[in-house]
């Protein structure tokens, strides 16, 4: 049996990246980002205001007080969006607002807040402090200089990314394709949702979870039809998926039953199985093969291994074809709320609340059919073979996506 960091090594060394697309910053949420970009662009583009107030030479008010304020005259106007050809002259200043472009001339915005508007004078201001050289001025460049580097090949792209992206002026990024992911379920006691229920089935309910974790590492998942646990059929459903799909998701039917024929399938296509087995609970009976560059995940069909091994393994797979350079799953560190003891031989992952407060707590019953705990869970907590832990212990959980 593999360990789960020697399978997710057989599986990412197995992973060329599929190629690339162009789309627009809104459909470029959570995709990977295929070129490194460079700024074209200074951020800020000019030197402007932080504040509404008044742009002045900071040399005229050297000396101002209660006592003796400094008094200038408002030569110009600079809405944000407007510009001014004025050359600011001692004794003058500007009014101005937060992302107007500074006057040439001006090296200081005062804030408004902190200058008086004198009775006898309206178009004069009048200060009571001395402003600093570049006070309340945000120069061109201090953000963001031309030429410099700004996102890195490889990262998931989220909200603040993207708008790097759209300050820099662009409406389009280059990322890494979505894989094509079948989702397929085999078992002959599975029924639709939606359809009565014989006696001696259950409802059909990996595919769901399957397919919207697939969908949340940036891939696009296929529903397809279910498949009985028949070598023939299910030859026929691997073949039709293996045509339109770049990676296949299988749940059920691999593990040691005379019914489980999915392996078996697989290898009479023509495809090979890499490895079979890990020493994890639950997951035990995953598949990992491959026919030519098409790839096959065979899940085990207990929901929670389904869930499990596709977040520990199917989903850093999903994100190395996208070209991600980081596939690790999202570590957080909390602390035991209670004991927690792990008796079998197997490292088990465990279904977990993690609590806003950083407290870890045991989501239900552990067992690998129990779906309510799974539902309550928010995070996985990876307890090694034979191990207790005290409550009170500091441990690391890995968050699940919401
Ligand atoms: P298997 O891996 O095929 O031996 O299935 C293990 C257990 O998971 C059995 O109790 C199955 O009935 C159940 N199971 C398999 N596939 C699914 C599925 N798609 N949805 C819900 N339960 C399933
Ligand atoms: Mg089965």
């Amino acid at each position: 049996m593999l360990t789960l960091e020697e399978a997710r090594e057989k599986i990412l060394a197995a992973i060329e990246p599929l190629d690339t697309e162009t789309v627009p910053l809104l459909e470029a949420e959570r995709r990977i980002l295929a070129e490194p970009v460079t700024a074209t662009l200074d951020l800020p583009s000019f030197d402007n205001s932080a504040m509404d107030g008044y742009a002045l030479l900071a040399s005229d008010t050297l000396g101002a007080s209660t006592e003796r304020p400094r008094r200038l005259r408002v030569a110009v106007h600079v809405p944000a969006g407007n510009t001014s050809r004025h050359l600011l002259q001692s004794g003058e200043c500007a009014r101005i607002f937060t992302g107007s472009p500074l006057p040439r001339g001006a090296d200081a915005v005062v804030m408004q807040e902190d200058v008086r508007i004198p009775g006898d004078a309206p178009d004069h201001i009048e200060l009571t402090d001395p402003a600093a050289p570049w006070e309340h001025v945000r120069l061109q460049g201090e953000d963001v200089k031309r030429g410099s580097p700004l996102l890195d090949q490889g990262i998931r792209l989220g909200a603040a990314h993207l708008s790097l992206l759209a300050a820099q002026g662009r409406s389009e990024v280059r990322v890494g394709r979505k894989p094509r992911a079948g989702i397929l379920s085999t078992g002959s006691e599975l029924t639709e949702p939606g359809q009565p229920l014989r006696p001696g089935h259950i409802y059909e309910s990996n595919r769901t979870t399957l397919a919207i974790l697939t969908r949340q590492a940036g891939a696009a998942p296929e529903v397809l039809p279910l498949v009985p646990d028949d070598l023939e059929a299910t030859q026929a459903a691997l073949s039709a998926a293996l045509a339109t799909q770049d990676v296949l998701i299988t749940s059920g039917g691999v593990s040691v039953g005379e019914h489980d024929v999915v392996k078996e399938a697989f290898t009479k296509l023509g495809g090979r199985t890499e490895f079979w087995r890990l020493a994890i609970k639950p997951g035990k009976p995953f598949v990992f093969g491959r026919l030519g560059s098409k790839l096959w995940f065979g899940l085990p069909g207990n929901p929670i291994s389904a869930l499990v091994t596709h977040q520990v393994l199917v989903r850093p797979a999903l994100l190395r074809m996208q070209g991600a350079v980081s596939v690790e799953p999202h570590m957080v560190t909390g602390t035991l709320g209670q004991p927690i003891v792990n008796h079998s031989n197997r490292r088990h992952f465990l279904r977990v609340v993690l609590t806003p407060e950083g407290e870890v707590h045991s989501a239900g019953a552990q067992s690998s059919h129990t779906l309510q705990s799974m539902a309550a869970a928010n995070a996985l907590l990876d307890v090694p073979a034979a191990t207790g832990w005290r409550e009170g212990s500091t441990v690391k959980v890995m968050l699940l996506p919401g």
